[in-house]
Protein backbone atom coordinates (compact mmCIF):
# COMPACT_ATOMS: atom_id res chain seq x y z
CA UNK A 1 0.00 0.00 0.00
CA UNK A 2 1.41 3.15 -1.17
CA UNK A 3 1.73 5.25 1.96
CA UNK A 4 0.36 8.87 1.47
CA UNK A 5 1.35 12.05 3.28
CA UNK A 6 -2.38 12.40 4.50
CA UNK A 7 -2.95 10.91 7.60
CA UNK A 8 -4.40 7.49 8.10
CA UNK A 9 -5.25 6.94 4.84
CA UNK A 10 -3.33 5.41 1.95
CA UNK A 11 -3.44 6.78 -1.83
CA UNK A 12 -5.53 3.89 -2.65
CA UNK A 13 -8.06 4.69 -0.34
CA UNK A 14 -8.49 8.12 -1.17
CA UNK A 15 -8.85 7.61 -4.96
CA UNK A 16 -11.30 5.04 -4.39
CA UNK A 17 -12.80 7.75 -2.02
CA UNK A 18 -12.73 10.16 -5.19
CA UNK A 19 -14.12 7.54 -7.47
CA UNK A 20 -16.85 7.02 -5.07
CA UNK A 21 -18.10 9.91 -4.61
CA UNK A 22 -16.49 12.66 -5.85
CA UNK A 23 -18.13 14.34 -9.48
CA UNK A 24 -15.55 16.38 -10.72
CA UNK A 25 -15.09 19.77 -13.13
CA UNK A 26 -14.48 19.19 -16.73
CA UNK A 27 -13.12 15.79 -16.24
CA UNK A 28 -14.13 13.02 -17.75
CA UNK A 29 -16.48 10.66 -15.93
CA UNK A 30 -15.15 7.41 -18.11
CA UNK A 31 -11.09 8.18 -17.03
CA UNK A 32 -12.29 9.23 -13.12
CA UNK A 33 -13.95 5.59 -12.96
CA UNK A 34 -11.63 4.31 -14.47
CA UNK A 35 -8.52 5.53 -13.01
CA UNK A 36 -9.19 7.26 -10.05
CA UNK A 37 -7.75 11.25 -9.88
CA UNK A 38 -4.28 11.56 -12.26
CA UNK A 39 -2.92 13.42 -9.23
CA UNK A 40 -3.99 14.31 -5.34
CA UNK A 41 -2.38 17.40 -4.37
CA UNK A 42 -1.44 18.46 -0.74
CA UNK A 43 0.58 21.45 -0.37
CA UNK A 44 2.23 23.93 -2.16
CA UNK A 45 4.38 27.12 -1.55
CA UNK A 46 5.32 29.36 -4.17
CA UNK A 47 5.69 27.56 -7.80
CA UNK A 48 5.51 24.71 -6.52
CA UNK A 49 3.12 21.75 -5.39
CA UNK A 50 3.44 18.66 -3.97
CA UNK A 51 0.80 15.71 -4.11
CA UNK A 52 -0.07 13.40 -1.72
CA UNK A 53 2.89 10.54 -2.50
CA UNK A 54 5.61 13.90 -2.16
CA UNK A 55 5.77 14.47 -6.05
CA UNK A 56 7.09 17.97 -6.29
CA UNK A 57 6.02 20.14 -9.84
CA UNK A 58 6.24 23.37 -10.64
CA UNK A 59 3.06 24.71 -11.82
CA UNK A 60 3.33 26.85 -14.85
CA UNK A 61 -0.47 28.14 -15.38
CA UNK A 62 -0.98 29.11 -11.51
CA UNK A 63 -3.72 26.46 -10.95
CA UNK A 64 -6.61 27.78 -13.42
CA UNK A 65 -4.55 31.09 -13.87
CA UNK A 66 -5.40 32.23 -10.99
CA UNK A 67 -3.07 31.73 -8.57
CA UNK A 68 -0.82 35.00 -8.82
CA UNK A 69 0.77 35.66 -6.17
CA UNK A 70 2.28 32.15 -5.99
CA UNK A 71 1.00 29.55 -3.08
CA UNK A 72 1.59 29.51 1.01
CA UNK A 73 1.54 33.21 1.89
CA UNK A 74 1.64 33.39 5.27
CA UNK A 75 0.13 37.29 4.93
CA UNK A 76 -3.55 36.19 3.15
CA UNK A 77 -3.48 32.81 5.72
CA UNK A 78 -2.89 35.65 8.94
CA UNK A 79 -5.64 38.13 7.45
CA UNK A 80 -8.45 35.65 6.89
CA UNK A 81 -7.91 33.79 10.55
CA UNK A 82 -8.34 37.42 11.99
CA UNK A 83 -11.29 38.23 9.78
CA UNK A 84 -12.64 35.26 10.72
CA UNK A 85 -12.37 35.57 14.64
CA UNK A 86 -13.44 39.21 14.50
CA UNK A 87 -16.61 39.42 11.87
CA UNK A 88 -16.83 35.58 10.31
CA UNK A 89 -19.45 36.60 8.23
CA UNK A 90 -21.74 39.92 7.42
CA UNK A 91 -24.23 40.59 4.89
CA UNK A 92 -24.81 43.49 2.66
CA UNK A 93 -28.15 42.96 1.40
CA UNK A 94 -30.78 45.54 2.76
CA UNK A 95 -28.00 48.09 3.22
CA UNK A 96 -26.05 46.78 5.39
CA UNK A 97 -21.90 47.13 5.00
CA UNK A 98 -18.84 46.31 6.87
CA UNK A 99 -15.39 48.14 7.03
CA UNK A 100 -12.92 45.53 4.50
CA UNK A 101 -15.93 45.48 1.66
CA UNK A 102 -15.90 49.34 2.06
CA UNK A 103 -11.70 49.42 1.67
CA UNK A 104 -12.02 46.83 -1.37
CA UNK A 105 -14.26 48.58 -3.13
CA UNK A 106 -12.26 52.18 -2.41
CA UNK A 107 -9.24 50.19 -3.40
CA UNK A 108 -10.35 48.69 -6.52
CA UNK A 109 -11.86 52.08 -7.66
CA UNK A 110 -8.52 53.95 -7.47
CA UNK A 111 -6.39 50.80 -9.35
CA UNK A 112 -9.22 50.49 -12.26
CA UNK A 113 -8.76 52.13 -15.42
CA UNK A 114 -10.79 55.14 -16.10
CA UNK A 115 -13.98 55.95 -13.96
CA UNK A 116 -14.84 52.07 -13.00
CA UNK A 117 -15.30 53.43 -9.01
CA UNK A 118 -18.09 51.08 -8.11
CA UNK A 119 -17.97 47.55 -7.37
CA UNK A 120 -20.66 44.78 -6.87
CA UNK A 121 -19.20 41.61 -5.24
CA UNK A 122 -19.76 37.81 -6.71
CA UNK A 123 -17.77 34.74 -5.48
CA UNK A 124 -16.45 34.44 -9.11
CA UNK A 125 -15.53 34.51 -12.39
CA UNK A 126 -19.32 33.18 -13.79
CA UNK A 127 -21.28 35.17 -11.21
CA UNK A 128 -19.80 38.34 -12.25
CA UNK A 129 -20.37 37.96 -15.84
CA UNK A 130 -24.14 36.48 -15.12
CA UNK A 131 -24.36 40.08 -12.59
CA UNK A 132 -23.07 42.03 -16.05
CA UNK A 133 -25.36 40.84 -18.16
CA UNK A 134 -28.37 41.33 -15.48
CA UNK A 135 -27.05 44.98 -14.73
CA UNK A 136 -27.00 45.84 -18.50
CA UNK A 137 -30.28 44.72 -19.20
CA UNK A 138 -31.72 46.46 -16.25
CA UNK A 139 -29.91 49.89 -17.02
CA UNK A 140 -30.87 50.11 -20.56
CA UNK A 141 -34.79 48.89 -18.77
CA UNK A 142 -34.85 51.96 -16.19
CA UNK A 143 -34.06 54.23 -19.24
CA UNK A 144 -37.70 52.73 -20.74
CA UNK A 145 -35.63 50.62 -23.66
CA UNK A 146 -36.07 47.09 -22.60
CA UNK A 147 -35.56 45.91 -26.08
CA UNK A 148 -31.96 46.27 -25.67
CA UNK A 149 -31.01 43.27 -24.21
CA UNK A 150 -29.02 40.98 -26.39
CA UNK A 151 -25.71 40.49 -26.05
CA UNK A 152 -22.67 39.94 -28.63
CA UNK A 153 -20.01 38.05 -27.36
CA UNK A 154 -16.99 36.80 -29.36
CA UNK A 155 -16.59 33.22 -31.05
CA UNK A 156 -13.60 31.34 -28.87
CA UNK A 157 -14.50 33.72 -26.05
CA UNK A 158 -14.94 31.86 -22.76
CA UNK A 159 -17.14 33.92 -19.87
CA UNK A 160 -17.76 31.00 -17.24
CA UNK A 161 -20.57 27.50 -16.78
CA UNK A 162 -23.59 29.22 -15.29
CA UNK A 163 -26.94 29.77 -17.64
CA UNK A 164 -26.10 33.30 -19.29
CA UNK A 165 -22.62 32.97 -18.95
CA UNK A 166 -23.05 29.40 -20.56
CA UNK A 167 -24.53 30.98 -23.36
CA UNK A 168 -21.99 34.11 -23.85
CA UNK A 169 -19.16 31.63 -24.18
CA UNK A 170 -18.47 30.96 -27.64
CA UNK A 171 -15.89 27.82 -27.12
CA UNK A 172 -18.94 25.36 -28.61
CA UNK A 173 -17.81 22.62 -26.17
CA UNK A 174 -19.01 23.88 -23.26
CA UNK A 175 -22.73 24.35 -25.14
CA UNK A 176 -22.64 20.79 -25.98
CA UNK A 177 -23.71 19.49 -22.68
CA UNK A 178 -27.41 20.50 -23.01
CA UNK A 179 -29.94 21.38 -25.32
CA UNK A 180 -30.49 24.38 -25.06
CA UNK A 181 -29.13 28.01 -23.79
CA UNK A 182 -30.55 31.09 -22.95
CA UNK A 183 -31.65 33.40 -25.33
CA UNK A 184 -30.38 36.68 -26.53
CA UNK A 185 -26.53 35.74 -27.22
CA UNK A 186 -24.59 36.46 -30.21
CA UNK A 187 -21.29 35.60 -31.22
CA UNK A 188 -19.06 37.28 -33.50
CA UNK A 189 -15.61 36.68 -35.09
CA UNK A 190 -13.29 38.19 -33.27
CA UNK A 191 -10.60 40.87 -34.56
CA UNK A 192 -12.05 41.76 -37.85
CA UNK A 193 -10.54 45.50 -36.70
CA UNK A 194 -11.03 46.47 -40.05
CA UNK A 195 -14.66 45.36 -40.23
CA UNK A 196 -14.96 47.43 -36.89
CA UNK A 197 -14.09 50.67 -38.48
CA UNK A 198 -16.87 50.81 -40.77
CA UNK A 199 -15.24 48.45 -43.87
CA UNK A 200 -18.02 46.77 -45.44
CA UNK A 201 -15.95 45.36 -48.31
CA UNK A 202 -14.44 42.22 -45.73
CA UNK A 203 -16.22 39.08 -46.59
CA UNK A 204 -16.80 38.14 -42.79
CA UNK A 205 -18.29 41.63 -42.44
CA UNK A 206 -21.76 40.21 -41.72
CA UNK A 207 -20.17 37.76 -38.92
CA UNK A 208 -18.45 41.02 -37.03
CA UNK A 209 -19.68 42.87 -34.34
CA UNK A 210 -20.60 45.78 -36.27
CA UNK A 211 -22.34 43.63 -39.38
CA UNK A 212 -24.69 41.69 -36.38
CA UNK A 213 -25.37 45.42 -34.89
CA UNK A 214 -25.98 46.41 -38.15
CA UNK A 215 -28.61 42.91 -39.15
CA UNK A 216 -30.41 42.95 -35.48
CA UNK A 217 -30.52 46.66 -34.85
CA UNK A 218 -28.44 48.32 -32.10
CA UNK A 219 -32.28 49.43 -30.66
CA UNK A 220 -31.76 45.86 -29.50
CA UNK A 221 -28.38 44.89 -28.36
CA UNK A 222 -27.21 45.44 -24.51
CA UNK A 223 -23.84 45.12 -24.65
CA UNK A 224 -20.54 43.39 -25.82
CA UNK A 225 -18.80 41.15 -23.70
CA UNK A 226 -15.09 40.45 -24.66
CA UNK A 227 -11.76 38.89 -22.88
CA UNK A 228 -9.02 41.61 -23.47
CA UNK A 229 -7.06 38.52 -24.21
CA UNK A 230 -9.07 34.75 -24.79
CA UNK A 231 -8.01 32.43 -22.58
CA UNK A 232 -9.44 29.36 -22.72
CA UNK A 233 -10.20 29.72 -26.18
CA UNK A 234 -6.41 29.78 -27.34
CA UNK A 235 -4.33 32.62 -25.80
CA UNK A 236 -5.87 34.91 -28.48
CA UNK A 237 -4.19 38.23 -28.08
CA UNK A 238 -5.92 41.19 -30.18
CA UNK A 239 -3.99 42.82 -32.72
CA UNK A 240 -3.40 46.06 -32.15
CA UNK A 241 -6.07 48.82 -32.66
CA UNK A 242 -8.73 45.75 -32.18
CA UNK A 243 -10.50 47.24 -28.71
CA UNK A 244 -9.95 50.62 -29.50
CA UNK A 245 -12.29 49.71 -32.15
CA UNK A 246 -14.82 48.16 -30.34
CA UNK A 247 -14.84 51.00 -28.13
CA UNK A 248 -15.40 53.66 -30.52
CA UNK A 249 -18.29 50.94 -32.18
CA UNK A 250 -19.61 50.75 -28.67
CA UNK A 251 -19.74 54.62 -28.30
CA UNK A 252 -21.26 55.06 -31.90
CA UNK A 253 -23.77 52.61 -31.75
CA UNK A 254 -24.72 53.46 -27.66
CA UNK A 255 -23.96 49.60 -26.71
CA UNK A 256 -22.69 49.25 -22.97
CA UNK A 257 -18.90 47.40 -23.38
CA UNK A 258 -18.08 45.05 -20.87
CA UNK A 259 -14.63 43.15 -20.24
CA UNK A 260 -13.82 40.28 -18.79
CA UNK A 261 -10.83 40.62 -17.29
CA UNK A 262 -11.28 37.31 -14.56
CA UNK A 263 -8.04 36.22 -15.97
CA UNK A 264 -6.65 38.95 -17.27
CA UNK A 265 -6.81 41.11 -14.17
CA UNK A 266 -4.61 41.72 -11.46
CA UNK A 267 -1.47 41.90 -13.65
CA UNK A 268 -1.48 38.65 -15.29
CA UNK A 269 -0.67 40.51 -18.90
CA UNK A 270 2.10 42.77 -17.42
CA UNK A 271 -0.55 45.63 -17.01
CA UNK A 272 -3.14 45.93 -13.46
CA UNK A 273 -5.62 45.02 -16.57
CA UNK A 274 -5.81 43.69 -19.71
CA UNK A 275 -7.40 46.68 -20.87
CA UNK A 276 -4.70 48.69 -19.82
CA UNK A 277 -2.13 47.43 -22.76
CA UNK A 278 -4.53 49.25 -24.50
CA UNK A 279 -5.63 52.17 -22.59
CA UNK A 280 -9.67 50.86 -23.37
CA UNK A 281 -11.86 51.79 -20.59
CA UNK A 282 -14.96 49.59 -20.37
CA UNK A 283 -18.52 50.41 -19.24
CA UNK A 284 -18.45 47.37 -16.92
CA UNK A 285 -14.93 45.14 -15.92
CA UNK A 286 -15.79 41.56 -15.02
CA UNK A 287 -12.56 40.62 -12.32
CA UNK A 288 -12.36 37.58 -9.73
CA UNK A 289 -9.52 34.55 -10.07
CA UNK A 290 -6.30 36.66 -9.31
CA UNK A 291 -8.58 39.23 -7.01
CA UNK A 292 -7.84 36.45 -4.08
CA UNK A 293 -4.53 34.51 -6.10
CA UNK A 294 -7.18 31.85 -5.62
CA UNK A 295 -6.78 32.34 -1.45
CA UNK A 296 -10.74 32.38 -1.14
CA UNK A 297 -13.19 32.80 -3.56
CA UNK A 298 -14.52 36.42 -4.93
CA UNK A 299 -15.44 38.31 -7.99
CA UNK A 300 -16.50 41.91 -8.57
CA UNK A 301 -17.84 43.54 -11.38
CA UNK A 302 -16.95 46.95 -11.74
CA UNK A 303 -19.02 50.44 -13.75
CA UNK A 304 -18.67 53.86 -13.49
CA UNK A 305 -20.58 55.84 -10.81
CA UNK A 306 -22.20 57.95 -13.73
CA UNK A 307 -23.93 55.04 -13.95
CA UNK A 308 -24.55 54.30 -10.75
CA UNK A 309 -26.18 57.71 -10.32
CA UNK A 310 -28.19 57.45 -13.30
CA UNK A 311 -29.79 53.78 -12.41
CA UNK A 312 -30.25 55.98 -8.73
CA UNK A 313 -32.37 58.31 -10.10
CA UNK A 314 -34.47 55.93 -12.60
CA UNK A 315 -35.46 53.56 -9.14
CA UNK A 316 -36.69 53.39 -6.13
CA UNK A 317 -37.01 49.67 -4.90
CA UNK A 318 -33.84 47.64 -5.01
CA UNK A 319 -32.36 45.81 -8.16
CA UNK A 320 -32.95 42.72 -6.93
CA UNK A 321 -29.54 40.52 -7.45
CA UNK A 322 -27.72 39.68 -4.37
CA UNK A 323 -25.36 36.50 -3.55
CA UNK A 324 -25.40 35.58 -0.31
CA UNK A 325 -21.49 35.45 -0.06
CA UNK A 326 -21.45 39.39 -1.97
CA UNK A 327 -18.91 40.98 -0.31
CA UNK A 328 -17.95 37.92 2.16
CA UNK A 329 -15.65 40.11 4.89
CA UNK A 330 -12.58 37.13 4.52
CA UNK A 331 -12.64 37.42 0.64
CA UNK A 332 -12.44 40.94 1.21
CA UNK A 333 -9.74 40.97 3.48
CA UNK A 334 -7.67 38.53 1.73
CA UNK A 335 -8.52 40.55 -1.63
CA UNK A 336 -7.02 43.66 0.12
CA UNK A 337 -3.87 41.74 1.53
CA UNK A 338 -3.77 39.96 -2.19
CA UNK A 339 -3.32 43.15 -3.77
CA UNK A 340 -1.07 45.19 -1.69
CA UNK A 341 1.57 42.26 -2.00
CA UNK A 342 0.93 42.74 -5.90
CA UNK A 343 1.75 46.49 -5.42
CA UNK A 344 4.60 46.23 -3.17
CA UNK A 345 6.38 43.11 -4.37
CA UNK A 346 6.14 44.99 -7.77
CA UNK A 347 4.97 41.91 -9.30
CA UNK A 348 2.70 43.67 -11.92
CA UNK A 349 6.06 44.79 -13.26
CA UNK A 350 7.54 41.53 -12.88
CA UNK A 351 4.81 40.38 -15.15
CA UNK A 352 5.49 42.58 -17.75
CA UNK A 353 9.42 42.00 -17.79
CA UNK A 354 8.73 37.97 -17.40
CA UNK A 355 6.32 38.03 -20.10
CA UNK A 356 9.07 39.43 -22.67
CA UNK A 357 11.26 36.42 -21.35
CA UNK A 358 8.33 33.80 -21.88
CA UNK A 359 8.15 35.22 -24.74
CA UNK A 360 11.61 34.76 -26.13
CA UNK A 361 11.30 31.15 -24.79
CA UNK A 362 8.39 30.64 -27.12
CA UNK A 363 10.07 32.15 -30.31
CA UNK A 364 12.70 29.58 -29.01
CA UNK A 365 10.54 26.32 -29.07
CA UNK A 366 8.97 27.57 -32.20
CA UNK A 367 12.69 27.96 -34.11
CA UNK A 368 13.81 24.84 -32.30
CA UNK A 369 11.17 22.60 -33.65
CA UNK A 370 8.89 21.12 -36.49
CA UNK A 371 5.39 21.21 -34.69
CA UNK A 372 5.24 24.63 -33.08
CA UNK A 373 4.11 27.91 -34.06
CA UNK A 374 2.14 30.81 -33.16
CA UNK A 375 4.89 31.52 -30.41
CA UNK A 376 2.11 34.46 -28.13
CA UNK A 377 2.97 35.88 -24.76
CA UNK A 378 1.21 39.05 -23.02
CA UNK A 379 2.97 39.38 -19.65
CA UNK A 380 2.97 35.87 -17.63
CA UNK A 381 -0.43 34.65 -20.36
CA UNK A 382 1.02 33.05 -22.92
CA UNK A 383 0.65 29.64 -25.25
CA UNK A 384 2.24 27.99 -28.66
CA UNK A 385 0.21 26.22 -30.93
CA UNK A 386 0.71 22.55 -32.27
CA UNK A 387 0.92 21.66 -36.15
CA UNK A 388 1.01 18.11 -37.81
CA UNK A 389 2.51 20.42 -40.33
CA UNK A 390 3.11 23.89 -39.55
CA UNK A 391 3.54 25.49 -43.05
CA UNK A 392 -0.32 24.35 -44.21
CA UNK A 393 -1.40 24.74 -40.64
CA UNK A 394 -2.74 21.07 -40.67
CA UNK A 395 -3.45 20.03 -37.32
CA UNK A 396 -2.70 16.57 -35.85
CA UNK A 397 -5.26 13.85 -35.78
CA UNK A 398 -8.31 15.03 -33.15
CA UNK A 399 -7.27 11.45 -31.77
CA UNK A 400 -4.27 12.02 -31.08
CA UNK A 401 -4.90 14.73 -28.45
CA UNK A 402 -1.35 16.40 -29.17
CA UNK A 403 -1.67 19.07 -27.12
CA UNK A 404 -2.95 16.90 -24.05
CA UNK A 405 0.15 14.52 -24.75
CA UNK A 406 2.46 17.50 -24.57
CA UNK A 407 1.40 18.48 -21.54
CA UNK A 408 1.12 15.05 -19.90
CA UNK A 409 4.76 14.58 -20.96
CA UNK A 410 5.49 17.66 -19.31
CA UNK A 411 3.57 15.93 -16.27
CA UNK A 412 6.29 12.96 -16.15
CA UNK A 413 9.07 15.76 -15.86
CA UNK A 414 7.02 17.57 -13.12
CA UNK A 415 6.14 20.31 -14.82
CA UNK A 416 2.24 21.36 -14.83
CA UNK A 417 0.88 23.12 -18.03
CA UNK A 418 -2.45 23.42 -19.43
CA UNK A 419 -3.79 21.93 -22.86
CA UNK A 420 -6.33 24.49 -25.05
CA UNK A 421 -7.45 22.30 -27.51
CA UNK A 422 -10.78 23.65 -28.91
CA UNK A 423 -10.44 23.70 -32.86
CA UNK A 424 -7.06 24.65 -32.47
CA UNK A 425 -4.62 22.32 -30.82
CA UNK A 426 -2.01 25.00 -27.86
CA UNK A 427 -0.34 24.60 -24.55
CA UNK A 428 -0.96 27.79 -22.24
CA UNK A 429 1.90 28.53 -19.67
CA UNK A 430 0.72 31.14 -17.22
CA UNK A 431 3.03 30.76 -14.16
CA UNK A 432 1.97 32.94 -11.03
CA UNK A 433 3.67 36.40 -11.34
CA UNK A 434 6.23 35.53 -8.51
CA UNK A 435 8.28 33.22 -11.09
CA UNK A 436 11.75 34.14 -11.38
CA UNK A 437 14.01 34.37 -14.71
CA UNK A 438 15.41 30.92 -13.57
CA UNK A 439 11.76 30.01 -13.78
CA UNK A 440 10.68 30.74 -16.89
CA UNK A 441 14.10 29.19 -17.92
CA UNK A 442 13.24 25.71 -16.17
CA UNK A 443 9.58 25.94 -17.99
CA UNK A 444 10.65 26.52 -21.74
CA UNK A 445 13.08 23.26 -21.08
CA UNK A 446 10.90 20.79 -19.85
CA UNK A 447 8.59 21.99 -22.42
CA UNK A 448 11.15 21.71 -24.96
CA UNK A 449 12.04 18.49 -24.10
CA UNK A 450 8.13 17.28 -24.11
CA UNK A 451 7.54 18.95 -27.53
CA UNK A 452 11.12 16.59 -28.91
CA UNK A 453 9.48 13.39 -27.33
CA UNK A 454 5.96 14.00 -28.96
CA UNK A 455 7.88 14.81 -32.48
CA UNK A 456 9.98 11.36 -31.60
CA UNK A 457 6.91 9.68 -31.60
CA UNK A 458 4.18 11.34 -34.11
CA UNK A 459 6.59 12.30 -36.91
N1 LIG B 1 -14.34 34.32 -17.65
C1 LIG B 1 -13.11 33.89 -17.99
C2 LIG B 1 -12.33 34.67 -19.00
C3 LIG B 1 -12.57 32.75 -17.40
O1 LIG B 1 -11.36 32.31 -17.76
C4 LIG B 1 -13.33 32.08 -16.41
C5 LIG B 1 -12.78 30.84 -15.71
N2 LIG B 1 -11.81 30.14 -16.36
C6 LIG B 1 -14.60 32.54 -16.11
C7 LIG B 1 -15.07 33.67 -16.74
C8 LIG B 1 -15.47 31.83 -15.14
O2 LIG B 1 -14.99 32.00 -13.85
P1 LIG B 1 -15.42 31.00 -12.68
O3 LIG B 1 -14.87 29.67 -13.05
O4 LIG B 1 -14.76 31.62 -11.46
O5 LIG B 1 -16.89 31.01 -12.58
Amino acid sequence: MTKSLAANISVEELRELDKKHYLHPITPLKQQQAEGPELIFKSAKGLRITDVQGNEFIDGVSALWNVNVGYGRQELAEVAREQMMNLSYASSFFNQSHENVIRLAEKLAKIAPGKLDVSFFTSGGSESNETAFKIVRHYWKLKGKAEKSKIIALENGYHGVAMGTTSATGVPVFKDMITEVAPGFLHAIPYLTECEKGDKSHPDYERSLRGIIEREGSETIAAVIMEPVQGVGGVNIPPEGYLQAVRDLCDEQNILMITDEIITGFGRTGKMFGVDNWNVVPDLMCVAKGITSGYVQLGAVMLSSEMRDEMTELSDGPMFHGFTYSGHPTACAVALKNIEILETEGLVENSRKLGEKLFQGLKYLEENHQITADARALGLLGAISLFKDRDNREGFDFDLHAATAVVELCRERNLILRPLAFGMEAVAIAPPLIATEQDIDTIIEILSDAIKEFEQKVL
